[in-house]
C-alpha cells in the first residue's frame, strides 16, 4: 500500500474522487493484470465489468448525470474495497504520465489538498516518498509488466521525472 498524503478525514468530506464526467472516462482507474485477477477472483466481479481497456467500467449515477466507480458507496461517500483497492486509486491525485517518451509523477490540481499543500515541506517530503518508491526495482518491474497504466493524461502539474521502466539498469 502507498502512504497517503492526504488525510482520510479530508478525503471523506470530499466528493471529488471517485466520479466521473463520461462512461469511458480516461480518468477511471486503470487495472493491474494482478488486480483484475483479484477483482474477479476474491471480489466476484465479473469479467464483464471490466472494461477491455482493463479500467473499471463506470456506472450511471441514478441521482445525477455522471458516472460513478462500482466500488463507491454514494450514500457513505466510501470505497467498498478500500483497502485493497486498485494502485492507480491509492495513488490518486497524483498520477504517472508518460510525456514526451518520458514517464513522469504528475498531480492532478482538482485535488483541493493537494493545491494547497502545494510546494510546503510535506508535499516536498512526499514527493520524495513518491520517487523512491516508484524508481524502486519492484515497481519498476511492475510498471514494465503493466504499461497500461502509464498513460498520456492531460491538465496535470508534471513534478518529478521518474526512471524509465525499459531503461537499461
Ligand atoms: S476502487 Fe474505490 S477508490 Fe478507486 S475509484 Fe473506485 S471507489 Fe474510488
Amino acid at each position: 500500500m502507498i502512504k497517503q498524503l492526504v488525510p482520510s478525514d479530508v478525503c471523506l468530506k470530499c466528493q471529488g474522487c471517485c466520479r466521473f464526467k463520461d462512461a469511458d472516462s480516461v480518468w477511471s482507474p486503470c487495472l493491474l493484470d494482478e488486480e483484475i485477477l483479484d477483482l474477479i477472483d476474491k471480489e466476484g466481479i465479473p469479467a464483464a465489468a471490466l472494461s477491455i481497456n482493463r479500467r473499471l467500467q463506470l456506472v450511471p449515477n441514478s441521482k445525477g448525470e455522471d458516472f460513478l466507480c462500482p466500488f463507491l458507496n454514494i450514500e457513505e461517500n466510501k470505497c467498498k474495497i478500500y483497502s485493497t483497492r486498485p494502485l492507480e486509486c491509492q495513488l490518486y491525485p497524483f498520477l504517472i504520465t508518460l510525456r514526451d517518451k518520458k514517464v513522469l509523477l504528475t498531480v492532478d490540481l482538482n485535488c483541493p489538498y493537494v493545491k494547497e499543500k502545494l510546494n510546503t515541506p510535506e508535499f516536498k517530503a512526499y514527493l520524495g516518498y513518491l520517487t523512491d518508491y516508484f524508481n524502486s526495482p519492484t515497481q519498476l518491474e511492475l510498471l514494465k509488466d503493466n504499461p497500461q497504466i502509464i498513460q498520456a493524461y492531460d491538465d496535470v502539474l508534471d513534478v518529478v521525472e521518474l526512471q524509465s521502466p525499459d531503461a537499461p539498469k
